[in-house]
């Protein structure tokens, strides 16, 4: 028998995963590690005890499970994007906590570059919307923070990597200085067009070339992980960020084959083969992963807030005890007696794009009860991904062929039958909800040639429920009407004088 070893670095927690040569998970270990918020909106997180959390994990896994290491046949791993480490090269400690997506610090330097109208050149090179989010600008704050580091970075001392990288340097040994093109794309300093390092943003943000890692297709040998650390050494063969990863776990390997996962937010990505497809509406386009000499890309959307708002309706409201019982109680009503909620909590996304918009609940009336509310509430989380979805479908003149479904709300059956009755197309949710995991596992296992191709992996993804449409038209149609009336209500909201 061989295993594949998924190493999951997540933005609270670090998951370890064995899985079998089938896809079946074999044992598995997590560990939280810590937080840091030095002002309102910054997150920060150490790099070393990111990587220490991850090789207890893996030890743990690989302990648990009680088979011989010699039967690991490769590591794969899959991240939290964009968070951005730098670290010096010679001892592999960092010079600066790493600076977590979600940090909002260099924001100004977002808007600064907006200002200068770089958002057309950056769109058209990397696929993104210039946003403090990738990691260019913050890369540009820890070389201007960190005193005489841009010249030491200059002299080639430093180095630069999103956690997949800094966790490969550290597992290597200090051998191997790399990314997959999954995660390059995420930085906004990557052009995926001609797949290399983009000379003119590095010059307009000041970043030297030599502190950025070598760029390879997500199945690769980026080197062994040293013999001392997990008992032996084992190949590192696929990287991937976690969601592409959980595109390719869920097997979207055809163009218009999407997945949405519904965490705390939700995002959508979509294969759109191998051409590159810019959005219109605020979409981004990005590498969904690259196998040999083939690249394929992704559009991709993100809902700001999905499963956040059963917690807000659970923590803040008192409704609930448990997440899982706001399907019963969304069912316990045979509807949301006119209620529409608007969960702008921060703003809206695609295809709104107003960060000004906050929440708003309409059509309340006196017999309106909790349960409403709850219904109304997972109505709006499929609402939402709905939006992003239709955007998707129209930006890339694709017919979506498949939606599939993972991430902790999924295991909501009401979300589900909703979401398939709003899109009025089924939706597919799989056995294992560990997509993002057994992507890492999967592309690790092509890399390492254990698997020979696709049609094998796709073999091993299993279906656990397919939830078909099964709404009236006219009904609907009459749904999706209120709802963008209800957004353009919250969006006339912030017309208010101030
Ligand atoms: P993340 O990876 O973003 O932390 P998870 O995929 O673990 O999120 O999903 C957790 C989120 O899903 C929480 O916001 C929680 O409120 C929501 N959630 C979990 N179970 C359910 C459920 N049965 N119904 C609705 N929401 C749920």
């Amino acid at each position: 028998m061989s295993y594949l070893l998924a190493l999951d670095a997540g933005t609270t927690s670090n998951r370890a995963i064995l899985f079998d040569g089938r896809g079946q998970v074999l044992s598995q270990a997590q560990r939280e590690f810590s937080q840091y918020f030095p002002q309102p909106g910054w997150v920060e997180q150490d790099p070393v005890q990111i990587y220490s959390t991850m090789l207890g994990v893996a030890v743990e896994a690989i302990s648990q499970s009680g088979i011989q290491k010699k039967d690991i046949q490769a590591i794969g791993i899959t991240n939290q994007r964009e968070t951005t480490i730098l670290w010096d090269k010679k001892t592999g400690q960092p010079v600066h906590r790493a600076i977590v997506w979600q940090c909002r610090r260099t924001t100004d330097r977002a808007e600064a570059l907006r200002a200068a109208g770089l958002t057309d050149l950056i769109q058209k090179k990397t696929g993104l919307v210039i946003d403090a989010y990738f990691s260019a600008t913050k890369i540009a704050y820890i070389l201007d923070q960190v005193p005489g580091l841009r010249d030491r970075a200059k002299r080639g001392e430093i180095a630069f990597g999103t956690v997949d990288s800094y966790l490969i340097y550290r597992l290597t040994g200090g051998r191997t200085h790399a990314t997959d093109v999954s995660n390059a794309c995420r930085t906004m300093l990557y052009n995926i067009h001609t797949e290399d390092w983009d000379q003119e943003i590095l010059d307009i943000l000041d970043i030297p070339r030599e502190i950025l890692p070598q760029v390879y297709p997500s199945s690769h040998f980026f080197g062994h992980s040293q013999a001392e650390l997990l008992g032996r050494e084992i190949p590192i063969t696929g990287v991937l960020g976690d969601q592409q990863a959980a595109l390719f776990g869920q097997a979207c390997f055809e163009p218009g084959e999407a997945k949405n996962t519904y965490g705390t937010g939700a995002f959508v990505l979509m294969n759109t083969g191998h051409n590159p497809i810019p959005s219109s509406q605020g979409l981004l386009t990005s590498i969904a992963w690259k196998m040999g000499q083939e690249t394929t890309y992704a559009l991709e959307g993100s809902i700001f807030v999905a499963g956040s708002l059963i917690q807000w309706l659970r923590d803040q409201l008192g409704l609930m005890e448990k997440a899982s019982q706001s399907e019963a109680m969304a069912r316990s009503v045979e509807d949301t007696h006119g209620l529409m909620v608007v969960p702008a909590f921060t703003g809206l996304g695609a295809p709104y794009w107003n960060s000004k918009a906050r929440g708003s609940i309409v059509g309340l009336s006196r017999g309106a009860n909790k349960n409403h509310l709850v219904r109304a509430s997972l109505e709006a989380i499929a609402l939402l991904s709905y939006d992003v979805i239709k955007t998707m479908e129209l930006d890339s003149g694709l017919d979506r062929k498949v939606l599939k479904v993972d991430g902790g709300a999924a295991q909501n059956n009401f979300l589900m039958e909703t979401q398939a009755n709003i899109l009025n197309a089924p939706v597919i949710r799989p056995r294992s909800i560990e997509s993002t995991a057994r992507g890492a596992a999967f592309m690790a296992g092509i890399g390492s040639g254990y698997y020979r191709g696709l049609e094998e992996i796709k073999d091993l993804w299993q279906e656990d429920r397919v939830f078909r449409p099964q709404m009236d038209p006219d009904l609907r149609h009459r749904l999706i009407q209120d709802w963008h009336h209800a957004v353009k209500n919250c969006l006339a909201w912030t017309q208010r004088e101030e």
